[in-house]
């Protein structure tokens, strides 16, 4: 499959990507393991190893390569921290028990600093970079007040896989950060325990995924068997990443195949009236909306009877949540929680 930002071949099924998890970041004999403090600068006189012969590179020792550059470039003055330039992404995000060594192109920096020259320098000299996004204040996505926003890739490509476990295995989540809020995956996913649970709780037929993201709970609940899902989201890489998310977790679920009914890579940033853009057929049937969740029950049927999990933006404000669970009662849709 190939990458819809970048053309090149960033994407893996998820058989693949879970099969270098034991190995990807994890030193070799000769690797060299140093640690600096991140509160201070790095020391004046220090000059980053290259990589090791294995390729890979301690997180520190690639940190302070950018942060060198950052001072060359004259975005930083060399008094800053270590840890103060940028927000450091791993690819593949999941749960490690010891510091990665970065193997090329396995790591993303996400900072409000940089500009395109210093970005595309970072990407052309350090060889475990593989992009570099200029944030915004704002978490990209449709805010609460239905504003557009979203970070800037300056360098590289950003898509990131992140890795979920669940009762019945890994989901790989892929998603571009410029474009999707950034995930930290934890040893147990909250919101998938819910969905989990609510699903064996109702012993639920069809789960809805009704502000679905890059797809990680319709996925989660699609992992359990349940025979029918609905994935839904108004924002349109939001429905890009979860339609790719389905083809890349396809052999882990109960479909044969999955139909493209649109140009997924050519959405609009949003949409009001639910619009089918693809489908998983099989034993299990799987499809992915782009619409407003509370068009969905009008749309279809199904939605009226199903167990829904409103996974909305902003949730930390109980008032936006009983909210949406209003406008989704109202609108017709069945039983709903928030995970
Ligand atoms: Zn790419
Ligand atoms: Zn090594």
């Amino acid at each position: 499959m190939q990458c819809p930002v970048c053309g090149g071949d960033c994407l893996q099924d998820a058989g693949s990507v879970l099969a270098t998890l034991p190995e990807v970041f994890t030193p070799c004999d000769r690797c060299m393991i140093v640690s600096l403090d991140k509160r201070r600068p790095p020391p004046a006189d220090y000059a980053p190893p290259p990589p090791c012969t294995c390729g890979r590179r301690v997180l520190d020792d690639v940190i302070t390569t950018c942060y060198q550059i950052f001072t060359e470039e004259g975005i930083t003055t060399g008094t800053e921290p270590l840890g103060a330039i940028a927000t450091p992404v791993i690819n593949p995000g999941f749960v490690m028990k010891a510091p990665p060594l970065l193997p090329t192109r396995s790591l993303l920096l996400l900072s409000p600093l940089p500009d395109q020259t210093t970005a595309e320098r970072i990407v052309r000299e350090v060889p475990e970079v593989q992009g570099v996004v200029q944030t915004s204040r704002a978490v990209p996505g449709i805010g609460p007040d239905g504003a557009l926003a979203t970070h800037t890739l300056l360098a590289g490509c950003d898509v990131q896989a992140n890795i979920f476990p669940t009762s019945s295995g890994d989901l790989v989540v892929y998603k571009e950060l410029s474009r999707l809020h950034l995930e930290f995956p934890h040893p147990v996913n909250p919101k998938v325990r819910a969905v989990e649970r609510a699903i064996r709780r109702e012993r639920a037929e069809i789960f809805v995924d009704a502000c679905c993201g890059a797809g990680t709970l319709g996925l989660a609940a699609a992992r359990t068997g349940t025979p029918e899902i609905i994935l839904n989201d108004t924002y349109g890489p939001a429905v890009l990443w979860t339609t790719v998310n389905l083809m890349v977790n396809q052999d882990a679920l109960l479909i044969d195949e999955v139909v493209l009914h649109a140009a997924y890579t050519d959405l609009p940033p949003a949409r009001n009236d639910p619009f089918l853009v693809a489908e998983g057929l099989g034993d299990q049937h799987i499809t992915i909306y782009q619409g407003n969740f509370d068009r969905l029950p009008a749309t279809i049927p199904e939605a009226s009877w199903s167990l829904t999990a409103l996974d909305i933006f902003g949730k930390d404000q109980s008032q936006a949540c009983t909210a949406a669970l209003d406008r989704w009662i109202q609108a017709g849709g069945g039983k709903a929680f928030i995970p």
